[in-house]
């Protein structure tokens, strides 16, 4: 622009048909570089949204289960859906944007110093003025986008709520008071995201107008300068050019930075729910097979003070069937859960074989110990990888399996790969039932824990799974928390262990506390 606007007062070093060559190249140039530019850039958030979720997903999965129950689950669905759609546009776009905008002001300066210095200097303070105010209103946007995100995990918490409290909300009647409660986080969140587009709106304002003032206030200045013979027509042209490539970062920059690093504050806030509360384990490999479990003087209690379990000694042979009956509240599932080491914070020492299960490494564990869950969860996925968990077993141990855990007559009626259905809605609860035990047989731990207390199932689908896992002959300890006292299941255990508050207050064969005539058969009696 400048040789250009000087060739017309013969003041040029150029022709005008090689400025038009000029023109041209640079042209294609620019083109160039903003293919590359958007190319590069689509790369790159690929690249690092990939990354980056991949990190996220592989830190969730590396927790415990213990450390699973404290994380939000809707804090860390919101940080992977909404606060992810803001990190990828303002945080990665963000570095993009805010690198070329440095570089363009840099070398803008460059060529300003190297036309006119003092000019250039003028335009410094001025531009330094202009972003200075606009950066004053910059730091409010980080506030409110991290609000933003505080309202977002609410609300989504509610939806996940209202969707899977449904059949109980239809159930009562409740579809009023439900709908004000979501309609108060829906506003919450409204709100917030209002403050944070006025603030946002704010800073561009201030930044447009102040950068346009600077703008015009240069103009008026370089005009002067030419006036006075300082400069020629064409630098003054290239001044007020140049101008556009300071102003313009200068412009958009608050903007730009603040929501830079309001998206840096989610990445925080990730990290934070991640990296939470990774509980200590061992690190101790227990070779997987039949230990005795014995505990020794354990207690625990979920609050300080107040013991669920109170010295509780117990031995469980390896290859041994135990039933562990006694009212509700006693202990039992608790009992269960320190077994599987779900809860820290025991007193007294529960050994598995040799090695106290504080210093079993949780995998190991895992390993050792296979759990019939209550609330089965089903894959939306086909009955052969809800039974393998996606993994690879031989076929005939995937088939001895399905034959001991009863689900042999409906494989061959619908076929392994039978579609489950979300959440398994295509199987009855006993179908889900009969997947977890076979999921656990095929696991081929040496120890089976059951709790059935929970478990939604009519009491034929109960006495058929629970006759399954106890006919079953071989080397595996099955501990079952059974409220079915059935005569003949309770022949099939080796010890039934009796709880009341906290405590074992009897144990030994079916026939032995029978003819103990103590606690058990009374409550036998009473149940039955
Ligand atoms: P059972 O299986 O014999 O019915 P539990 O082991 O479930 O008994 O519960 C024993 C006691 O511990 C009960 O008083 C119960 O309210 C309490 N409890 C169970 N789970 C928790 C928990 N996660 N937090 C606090 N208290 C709990």
């Amino acid at each position: 622009m400048q040789e250009l606007f000087d060739s017309a007062g013969n003041q040029g070093h150029f022709t005008l048909s090689e400025l038009a060559v000029i023109f041209i190249v640079l042209f294609l140039a620019v083109v160039i570089a903003q293919l590359i530019f958007r190319v590069t850039h689509s790369r790159f958030v690929r690249k690092a949204m990939l990354q980056y979720k991949k990190t996220a997903m592989e830190t969730l999965l590396g927790h415990t289960l213990n450390d699973y129950k404290v994380a939000d689950n809707s804090t860390f669905l919101s940080a992977m859906s909404n606060d992810l759609a803001t990190i990828e546009n303002s945080y990665l776009l963000g570095i993009f944007t805010i690198t070329i905008r440095m570089i363009q002001l840099v070398l803008a300066f460059g060529m300003m110093l190297w036309y006119h210095w003092p000019l250039t200097l003028i335009s410094i303070a001025a531009s330094a003025l202009a972003f200075a105010i606009s950066m004053l209103f910059g730091n409010r946007a980080s506030t409110a986008e991290k609000l933003v995100s505080e309202k977002n995990d609410i609300s989504l918490s509610t939806i996940k709520e209202i969707i899977e409290g449904f059949p109980v909300i239809k159930a009562f009647k409740t579809e009023k008071p439900i709908t004000k409660l979501y309609d108060k986080s829906n506003q919450d969140l409204e709100n917030a995201k209002y403050s944070r587009r006025m603030i946002l709106t704010l800073v561009n304002i201030v930044s447009q107008y102040t950068g346009a003032l600077v703008h015009v206030g240069i103009f008026f200045l370089g005009i002067y300068f030419v006036h006075c013979g300082y400069i020629t027509i064409g630098v003054a042209v290239a001044f007020v050019q140049l101008m556009n490539f300071v102003l313009g970062p200068i412009q958009s920059l608050p903007e730009l930075l603040s929501a830079w690093k309001a998206a840096k504050q989610l990445i925080y806030k990730l990290e934070n729910l991640l990296s939470g509360s990774a509980s200590e384990q061992g690190v101790y490999a227990l070779p997987v097979s039949g230990h005795n479990i014995r505990l020794t003087n354990v207690s625990f209690g979920y609050e300080e003070d107040k013991n669920v379990l109170e010295d509780v000694n117990l031995v469980f042979e390896a290859g041994k069937r135990y039933a562990i009956v006694g009212p509700s509240g006693s202990g039992k599932s608790t009992l269960l859960n320190l077994l599987l080491h779900s809860y820290d914070g025991y007193q007294g020492n529960i050994f598995i074989g040799e090695n106290e299960l504080r210093d079993i490494s949780l995998e190991s564990l895992y390993d050792n110990i296979a759990v019939v869950q209550q609330n089965v969860f089903i894959f939306d996925a086909g009955m052969k990888d809800n039974i393998t968990l996606f993994r690879d077993f031989p076929d005939a141990e995937i088939n001895r399996a399905i034959a001991l855990s009863g689900l042999k007559a409906l494989i061959e009626e619908k076929g392994l790969d039978y579609d489950c259905g979300e959440y398994g809605s295509n199987l009855s609860g006993g179908e889900k039932q009969r997947i977890s035990i076979a999921r656990s047989l095929l696991h081929k731990s040496s120890v089976l824990l059951m709790d059935e207390a929970t478990a939604a199932l009519d009491a034929e689908n109960t006495w058929s799974i629970l006759s399954t896992l106890l006919n079953e002959d071989d080397k595996t300890t099955r501990i079952i928390v059974t409220h079915n006292l059935d005569e003949a299941l309770l022949r099939k255990y080796d010890q039934v262990i009796v709880m009341k508050n906290g405590t074992v207050i009897e144990q030994g064969s079916f026939e032995e506390l029978l003819a103990a005539d103590g606690y058990f058969r009374s409550f036998y009696r009473v149940t039955v």
